[in-house]
């Protein structure tokens, strides 16, 4: 299905909005764009980025900030979310996405299995996700998808057969 990506994000964000007036919180969401039409399966990235947001609500003390950015680099679509929290150490940078992994055994926090499904997903629209942290001063993780031209609703498949050529396969006069 094709959606509106940048609304779409915006309105996970959106989501976010009370807890972060509850916690002081500078939640913020930017994008270049006014909008980017995207086609992708809405259930699945609806997790990944609800998890990042829960991720970085869950490790950020209330009073610190989340952006979420939204932008197109070298035909990709990038999309960061960035908190200045706790962070994490290399040890566990290298396990965040395996599956149960969690850097604090003792708390109740999660399952350690938003990360495992979150790159499951991501890598199903032929993205990747990756994380970029350092202990006390907080975390960001990125998810790239390939930007793929969505085709335009009166696609050639739609149009009958005989009108489906380009004019170049008849030869221009
Ligand atoms: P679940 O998402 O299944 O409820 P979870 O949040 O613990 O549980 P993941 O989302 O997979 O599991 O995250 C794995 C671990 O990565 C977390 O337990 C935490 O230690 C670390 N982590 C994830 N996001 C952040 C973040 N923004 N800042 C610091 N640590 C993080
Ligand atoms: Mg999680």
């Amino acid at each position: 299905e094709t959606y509106d990506l940048v609304e779409f994000t915006r309105d996970i964000v959106q989501d976010f909005k009370m807890k972060a007036q509850k916690s002081r919180i500078d939640l913020q969401f930017v994008s270049p764009l006014t909008e980017l039409p995207y086609t992708f399966d809405a259930e699945k990235l609806d997790k990944v980025l609800f998890n990042l947001l829960s991720n970085a609500f869950k490790y950020t003390p209330d009073g610190g900030l989340i952006h979420v950015s939204l932008l197109l680099a070298n035909n990709e679509v990038e999309i960061k979310v960035v908190d200045n929290g706790e962070g994490m150490t290399k040890k566990d940078r290298e396990q965040v996405f395996e599956i149960f992994y969690r850097a604090q055994q003792n708390t109740s926090l999660g399952s350690g299995l938003g990360l495992a499904l979150s790159r499951e997903f991501v890598q199903l629209h032929d993205g990747e996700i990756y994380v970029v942290s350092e202990k006390g001063k907080g975390t960001t993780f990125t998810v790239v998808l390939p930007h793929r031209s969505v085709v335009p609703s009166t696609g050639k498949s739609e149009l009958p057969h005989f009108l489906r050529h380009s004019p170049e396969e008849f030869g221009t006069p």
